[in-house]
């Protein structure tokens, strides 16, 4: 129970990583307000964190809605009087070369990874300074640090700017007691790779130094640590968690 009497948000908790993340923080005792867009996925996750008998409301809506930040934060604060946690992990990943992008995707990527972050953290932030205490954790992606073939270089661009915001609101933030730290996961079974071929697949695993794919439980055993006392000397800090295909 590392995250005992813990008020966490998880952004983008409806499938993928974010849900993972989601159940891993409720099994360490947290409460939890997750977001996403679609409500039938997030009925399905707040389902499943109640039966393991954590409290969990969902507050569905886009991130790149400075609106929904303000409510996600106010039915935190209604239902539980604080927040302790928040992970920014909503994210979105678009595949085209640079020249093939059209402006509205460049646009729409750097809204979602970038923007609706910086308008969660903005929301949270009062409130974790008022009680001198809080942890964020950022999702980034390994494309952050490294030119990548297979994304437009919105994705790459938007995680950068992810890194970037992370290590200044970690040095802004560090008197007050608040931790802003992020993770940079390299390839993940999720959903995604429903779509590879098996000639793909084992082309990427083979690629990778560990010669497997990362889970989203990985991922979110990372974002524990992160949420938890156990970093509590760490702030400004990216984790890879990328079986070796990036080394930094
Ligand atoms: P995913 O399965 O596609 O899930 C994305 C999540 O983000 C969903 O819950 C989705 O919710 C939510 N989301 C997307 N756009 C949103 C919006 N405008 N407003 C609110 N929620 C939104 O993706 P994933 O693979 O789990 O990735 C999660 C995070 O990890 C992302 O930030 C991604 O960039 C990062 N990442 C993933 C990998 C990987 O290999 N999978 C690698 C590196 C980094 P709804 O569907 O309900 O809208």
């Amino acid at each position: 129970m590392l995250l005992k009497n813990r008020v966490a948000i998880v952004t983008g908790a409806s499938r993928g990583i974010g849900r993972s993340i989601a159940l891993t923080l409720a099994n360490n005792g947290a409460s939890l307000i997750i977001n996403g867009t679609n409500l039938d996925l997030l009925d399905e996750v707040a389902e499943e964190v109640s039966s393991l008998g954590h409290q969990c409301f969902i507050h569905s809506g886009d991130v790149t809605d400075p609106e929904t930040a303000t409510k996600v934060v106010e039915k935190a604060i209604d239902q539980f009087g604080k927040i302790d946690i928040l992970v920014n992990n909503a994210g979105i990943n678009k595949r085209s070369s640079t020249l093939d992008m059209d402006l509205e995707s460049w646009q729409q990527v750097m809204d979602v990874n970038l923007n609706g972050n910086l308008y969660f953290s903005k929301a949270v932030l009062p409130h974790m300074m008022k009680q001198n205490y809080g942890k964020i954790v950022n999702m980034s992606s390994t494309k952050a640090k490294s030119g990548h073939q297979n994304a437009a270089p919105s994705y790459g661009a938007s995680k950068a700017g992810v890194n970037y915001l992370t290590r200044h609101l970690a040095l802004e933030m560090a008197s007050y007691n608040i931790y802003v730290n992020g993770v940079c996961p390299g390839p993940i079974e999720t959903d995604m790779i429903t779509q590879w071929s098996e000639e793909y697949y084992q082309k990427v695993t083979s690629s990778i130094p560990l010669k497997k794919l990362g889970t989203p439980q990985n991922v979110a055993d990372t974002v524990l640590f992160l949420a938890s006392d156990m970093s509590d000397f760490i702030t400004g800090e990216i984790i890879n968690v990328n079986g070796g295909t990036y080394m930094d």
